[in-house]
């Protein structure tokens, strides 16, 4: 499986992808064609088990309760020169959609890169602007940090983004209602297999495979070369079991409860003021 990738690597950037040598990621080890194990994520806290289910993360969406066999592939971070290109081409080859939740500091970094994720009917989700962990910010800061990356993406999409993603599944209230009132669900997940720790691509399958069900939102990393490496057995051995992918707005969609708890306590409140 690796060769293969590797030679569809080859292919990808042999027709006129963005070049890996053109471009450094941000505080990420130099990426080369030949050795690109090198996890790049932003996330090395993040994915270890599904969230918690609390007070904190009250509002928060992380499965759509359907009997639906459906199943929403996310892929947090990025995008990201080599990584993003060959993650496309693997989707398109099996004729998946997926949602990306996009940093814009990397989106501002490499442009093409999300107008080809736009291009492909993948969709684009908001990851922030800086990838800061919001419970740590102020509101003021943390509305900017959700508003400065879904006015940059909007510009490839062509209409507001509707769906957020906190950098490391980090919530607390205020991070929900302020997400809220600037138009997002917030989206956590249901399915994730800790793969910014460099997991074996066979440990990353049979975690996801351990944790999906329908309605599921699957968690993985743009940046990680051995969840490509998974990702075919992933979307083989999902769709043996009956599922069919769709993009995280078609899974909200297609649930009984669409918009579940979406008004928090404090969100009522604060309307209540106005
Ligand atoms: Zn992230």
């Amino acid at each position: 499986m690796k060769l293969l990738l590797l030679a569809v690597a080859v292919l990808v950037l042999n027709a006129g992808a963005v070049s890996p040598f053109q471009h450094s990621v941000t505080g990420a080890t130099p990426i080369n064609a030949t050795a690109p194990d090198t996890a790049t994520s932003l996330d090395s806290g993040e994915g270890d088990v599904t969230p918690p289910q609390s007070d904190e993360s009250a509002g928060t969406i992380w499965r759509v309760h359907t009997e639906r066999k459906d199943i929403a592939l996310t892929f947090d971070d990025g995008p990201y020169p080599f990584y993003t290109p060959l993650l496309l081409h693997v989707l398109e080859r099996s004729r998946v959609p997926a949602t990306f939740f996009i940093v814009g500091r990397s989106a501002q970094e490499f442009p093409e890169l999300v107008t080809r994720i736009v291009e492909s009917g993948d969709e684009v989700g908001n990851h922030t602007f800086n990838h800061y962990t919001l419970t740590g910010l102020d509101d003021a800061e943390i509305a900017t940090q959700i508003q400065s990356d879904g006015a940059f993406l909007e510009r490839f999409t062509g209409k507001p983004l509707t769906l957020f993603r906190p950098p490391h599944g980090r919530v607390n209230r205020h991070v929900v209602d302020i997400a809220s009132e600037l138009g997002y669900h917030t989206i956590l997940w249901s399915a994730a297999a800790n793969d910014v720790k460099d997991v074996p691509p066979d440990v990353i399958v049979s975690r996801i495979m351990n944790e999906a069900g329908p309605g599921g939102i699957i968690l993985l990393h743009s940046g990680q070369y051995r969840t490509i490496e998974a990702l075919p057995q992933i979307i083989d051995d999902l769709r043996a079991e009956g599922y069919t992918f769709v993009t995280m707005s078609k899974l909200l969609e297609d649930g009984d409860n669409p918009r579940p708890d979406i008004e928090t306590p404090m969100l009522r409140k604060r309307k209540g003021r106005d």
